[in-house]
């Protein structure tokens, strides 16, 4: 993806009120003016979003949801349409994160669905997929992404691949200050690259860009920018802070 911007995607899960990220938002604004080499997404709750297309529309920064269901409306308690993504102002959704896997119990057979409905409704997707500690200790880190992305993409083989972006998040690096080596990063996106081009093999598996996510941090985000196949990072904890959060996507605009 070198002729692409680098994603800096913000995956804020559960913080931030609707008041702090609409703050947030607008200090965010010049500076993402002054970085025009990155493209920075921002995932709010649902609750913030509305508020925030406001402060973002016109600009640089685009908007993504967390989830969504994957029915175009019903009695669904709790959940949020793609539609309704839309009507706030979202470009862009998470798919599959691991907390909706682990905590949710989302398997990739409810995932799958969701990103269908999403690339219908207009929406870019961020599929995360991602091994466990102890599926990578037992070395099936590239069986693990193979069957996440077969059983999660079923069916995609019609649909605009170039609108989708894999965030391959290792679990046993999501908040917990456990970062991929470069070379554990590298490698798997180069495995996720290889296992996209066996499924769709009409496509250039190039188009799909490939982000980096678990524990990226200012500190580390030079070597993993320099890393051949890492597109961008989605970014939870170290997001919730604009210096943070500027300090990486300028790293990210050096190195591209
Ligand atoms: C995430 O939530 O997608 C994530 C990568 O979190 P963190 O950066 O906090 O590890």
């Amino acid at each position: 993806m070198s002729d692409r911007k680098p994603i800096i995607a913000a995956n804020w899960k559960m913080f931030k009120t609707p008041t702090e990220g609409y703050q947030f938002a607008r200090q965010l604004l010049p500076k993402a003016m002054n970085l025009p080499g990155v493209k920075f997404i921002l995932c709010p709750s649902a609750t913030g979003l509305y508020h925030i297309q406001e402060v973002v529309k016109d600009s640089a920064i685009e908007l993504g949801g967390q989830n969504l269901h994957p029915a175009e409306e019903g009695a669904f308690t709790g959940e949020t349409s793609a539609r309704m993504l839309v009507a706030c102002g979202c470009q862009w959704v998470i798919i599959g994160h691991s907390e909706r896997r682990h905590i949710f119990h989302e398997s990739d057979k409810d995932i799958q669905p969701k990103i269908p409905t999403a690339l219908n409704a207009g929406l870019n997707v961020i599929l995360c997929i991602g091994e466990r500690l102890e599926e990578r200790q037992e070395g099936k880190t590239e069986e693990v992404l193979r069957q996440q992305l077969r059983d999660g993409l079923a069916g995609m083989e019609t649909y605009p691949i170039d609108r989708l972006v894999i965030a391959y998040e290792p679990v046993w690096a999501i908040g917990t200050g456990v970062v991929a080596t470069p070379e554990q990063a590298g490698e798997a996106h180069a495995q996720v690259r290889g296992i996209l081009g066996e499924l769709f093999p009409g496509i250039e598996a190039e188009t799909v860009g490939i982000l980096y996510g678990g524990s990226v941090k200012s500190s580390n985000a030079e070597a993993l920018s320099k890393t051949p196949g890492i597109d961008g990072f989605l970014i939870g904890g170290a997001s919730l802070d604009l210096d943070e959060y500027v300090k990486i996507a300028e790293i990210s605009q050096i190195e591209a």
